[in-house]
């Protein structure tokens, strides 16, 4: 890819959080900014902008040490220092002036094929590169980072007729495999693909819940979950984004859109909250936004604005049965009932969709660009084309015209057949041959030769044409949503499928309640591992949930505890115990591969995996002492294993048996899958994969890899100290209860944990075997979910999903 060594200037929000993201990919970075006035160090904004990024939460790195690849500079001493670097970003003030005066200094300095980009979020490129050398144009584009880079997925790229492709085809490759972005392509227009919308969206909700009076508990209520939109709605959102940004942010489109642009009639900004801005009420940044936390009282009070009044009064949830009528009957159920809710999803839906429809193709060339903006960039669960389909593109358009609003004319032409059109697998398809219009799409007999076999193929979008073509995925990306849209389950019971994902791999996917696993999942990990040698050869374990899986069903363990059911409790623990050793010892390689949360016997399901292809936002840990319990899947065993093994730790199972203790007792999670390398969660030799499209892929690669002289591990064997690592880790728990830092219950749990960890009635001379672990982590398991505290525990964490201190 080419990209050895990157400089960002601008040591602001933006700069400084690209600066560390580049370093996550490992590539070293300079962070420089301007020299201050009379400043002692001259390069003390970048440095205060390096420790900053270290307090930050969440943090901007993946892993302390990547700080090392960023060096702190100033524009005024170090730019002869950018003469290696292959990409310099700037992220300086959005000022024109000045940023064209930073590019006229970079044009002296910048190698030849070096490529210059900015991070600005409103400056046409045209006007950017307007009067700079042709050979700085052809190198320079737009690239536009979300806030916060690391986590936000969205990379919008702008360039023009005059870039060099190659450039542009450099920064595309390292953006998506090094940085792990969505990279989408955007015309040259204000506020490119997702803010033009995203502002849009946000205007019209706000504007709208104050028209017709609605609280903002209900407006997020709708403008939120129903819509496959984060909880936090509009009003949320505004308040974690800062509520001055949206004024900041419209006039700078106010100067650049089309006029005659529907954002335009959306320009003004409410007097609430031009008031709000006027007094501090920013958000979460400032006073308190449209909700805020009273303290007034000694206690924690949620409050939110009234938007007619501008008063704050205690929080009420919203209760509207449109909301309610969503859950089950989905978009169309909510647009269609007739309370108030049902009336303001339509008319934010429709305006803001009809909008959407209308800037294809000024924006962008296709349909997929703009959803895949709003899904990472808004983290939207479904782009504005796909929602339209959840409502029928016909009967959307309808509806529209019936509002007396005019559709759109790509809108007109999705009409017969929908944004998006599944086919049989048996319908041939070509490239070209589908052009001549939706009629050639909709008679396979029209002589489209060439049938497409990949499964991924077979989706197909509309164009601006008016034709369909068939979704392809970049080499590299490959999506179970793709083969599952085709292709019949191997196996399959409420919780848990297996699919084939080609060349003799099969995939197993969770699809419980947030993939937590239960008797079901652990069933079939039973039926898959004797299932699989009959037709296939390596097994991926791996979903497309927001996380791999939250731990073991909480919510069953609880019921049975209350109706006393603890034969099925104790079944629960043996089970899992069962299905996870077979899995270990299955004749085939496995491997896990998670992204998101894997927590407690999600965690314990990928350390018994051969290897792991782990998505770089992996957040690893075993959190059973968070719910008055410990890892009792062999989790505690194979911690045991892992670091009794680590040749670059100190020999002798007590430091081992130590540091096991240390990470399993305070429900260790780390915050990356790096990070989780340091905790042995991951082995040294696991795989990371920056981008979430490509990590199945990946694992599926990494299982075929293993396939060749595949031998399962050999079972390990334990000499484990006893008594006397024992009393060592419960003279730790005395010290932290000493502290204040643990709870006699905590002590009562930690005892548990330092029982099996130790081995327990053992010494160095006796060697166990990996059934007499599982036999310690059952025992006391099962004694600790008895206890009321466990269950109180428990049953916290289910209603608030945070641990209790009792
Ligand atoms: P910021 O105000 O936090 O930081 C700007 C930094 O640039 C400051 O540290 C300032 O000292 C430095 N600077 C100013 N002039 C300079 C010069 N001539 N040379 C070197 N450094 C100079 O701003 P920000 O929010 O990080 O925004 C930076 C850019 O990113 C802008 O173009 C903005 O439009 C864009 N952007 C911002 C966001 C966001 O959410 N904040 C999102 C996407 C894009």
């Amino acid at each position: 890819m080419n990209i050895q060594k990157v400089a960002v200037i601008g040591a602001g929000v933006m700069g400084a959080g690209i600066a560390a993201h580049i370093a996550n990919a490992g590539t070293p970075v300079m962070l420089l900014d301007i020299v201050p006035e009379g400043a002692t160090d001259r390069s003390q904004i970048a440095k205060a902008a390096i420790a900053k990024l270290l307090k930050a939460d969440p943090t901007p790195f993946m892993h302390k040490r990547n700080t090392r690849l960023v060096t702190p500079g100033n524009i005024e001493d170090d730019l002869e220092a950018l003469r290696d670097c292959d990409w310099i970003i700037e992220a300086i003030v959005e000022r024109l002036a000045i940023k064209q005066d930073l590019y006229l200094k970079l044009a002296t300095v910048r190698k030849a094929d070096a490529i210059v980009s900015s991070n600005t979020s409103s400056i046409p490129l045209h006007e950017l590169v307007s009067g700079l050398p042709e050979d700085f144009a052809a190198h320079f584009m737009i690239t536009h980072f979300f806030n916060p880079p690391r986590y936000m997925r969205l990379l919008e790229i702008v360039t023009s007729e005059q870039t060099d492709q190659d450039a542009a085809h450099k920064i595309r490759e390292y953006a998506d495999w090094k940085l792990g972005k969505g990279v989408v392509d955007c015309k040259d227009t204000p506020g490119f693909i997702a803010n033009r919308i995203g502002i849009f969206w946000i205007q019209t909700a706000i504007q709208e819940a104050i028209d017709m009076g609605l609280t903002v508990e209900e407006a997020d209520a709708v403008v939120g979950k129903p819509m496959g939109i984060p909880k936090t709605g509009v009003f949320g959102l505004s308040d974690l984004v800062g509520i001055d940004l949206m004024p900041h942010l419209m006039r700078s489109m106010n100067r650049s859109l089309p006029a005659g642009d529907a954002l335009l009639e959306k320009a003004t900004i409410p007097p609430l909250i031009q008031n709000m801005i006027k007094t501090g009420y920013t958000g979460r940044k400032g006073k308190g936004g449209f909700y805020r936390l009273n303290l007034d009282s000694g206690q924690k009070v949620k409050e939110s604005i009234n938007l007619q009044t501008g008063e704050y009064s205690p929080s009420q949830p919203a209760q509207l049965g449109s909301v309610k009528a969503a859950k089950d009957g989905g978009l169309q159920a909510l647009v269609s009932h007739p309370d108030k809710g049902g009336e303001y999803a339509w008319k934010v839906l429709s305006q803001t969709l009809r909008y959407a429809a209308a800037l294809v193709p000024e924006i962008a060339d296709d349909i997929c660009a703009v959803n895949t903006a709003m899904k990472l960039g808004y983290n939207w669960k479904f782009g504005p084309f796909e929602l339209i389909d959840q409502l029928g593109t016909d009967a959307f358009a309808q509806r529209l015209e019936a509002d007396g609003m005019s559709v759109p004319p790509l809108l007109e032409m999705a009409r017969a057949y929908g944004f998006y059109k599944e086919t049989p697998p048996n319908l041939p398809l070509s490239g070209e041959g589908l052009g001549g219009g939706t009629d050639s799409f909709s008679s396979p007999d029209k002589g489209r030769p060439g049938g497409v076999s990949s499964p991924q193929a077979l989706l197909l979008y509309l164009q601006p044409d008016g034709t369909y073509l068939p979704l392809q995925r970049p080499e590299g990306v490959m999506l179970l949503a793709d083969i599952k849209r085709h292709a019949e389950p191997l196996l399959e019971n409420d919780a848990a499928s297996l699919w084939d994902i080609g060349d003799g791999v099969a995939c197993f996917e969770f699809h419980s309640k947030m993939n937590s696993l239960d008797p079901q999942i652990l069933e079939m990990i039973g039926e898959t591992v004797d299932f699989i040698p009959h037709n296939h050869k390596a097994l991926v374990i791996y979903n497309e949930g927001s996380n791999f899986s939250a731990g073991a069903n909480l919510g069953l363990l609880m019921f049975a505890a209350k109706l006393g059911g603890w034969d099925e409790v104790d079944e629960i623990v043996s089970g899992g115990q069962q299905a996870y050793k077979k899995l270990k010892y299955a004749p085939f390689p496995v491997v896990g591969a998670p992204s998101g949360l894997a927590l407690g016997g999600g965690c314990e399901i990928l350390l018994h995996c051969d290897a792991l292809q782990a998505h770089a936002e992996t957040y690893v840990g075993l959190v059973e002492t968070g719910v008055g319990l410990i890892p009792g899947w062999g989790g505690c065993k194979e911690m045991l294993h892992r670091w009794g093994n680590n040749s670059r730790f100190p020999r002798g199972p007590l430091p081992a048996v130590l540091k096991c203790f240390e990470i399993i007792s305070v429900a260790t999670v780390a915050k990356s899958a790096f990070e989780a390398k340091d905790y042995l969660f991951l082995r040294p030799t696991d795989g990371i994969t920056m981008n979430r499209d490509r990590l199945l892929a990946d694992a599926k690669a990494r299982a075929l890899s293993m396939v060749e002289g595949y031998q399962p591990p050999a079972p390990p064997v334990f000499n484990l100290p006893g008594a006397t690592a024992k009393v060592a880790m419960e003279m730790a728990v005395n010290d932290f209860r000493a502290q204040g830092k643990a709870t006699s219950y905590d002590a009562v749990i930690a005892d548990a944990l330092a029982t099996v960890l130790s081995g327990g009635d053992t010494d160095m001379t006796e060697t166990l075997s990996e059934d007499d672990l599982l036999a310690l982590e059952y025992a006391q398991f099962t004694q600790l979910v008895r206890k009321p505290e466990t269950l109180a525990r428990v049953q916290h964490m289910l209603k608030t999903g945070k641990p209790l201190r009792n």
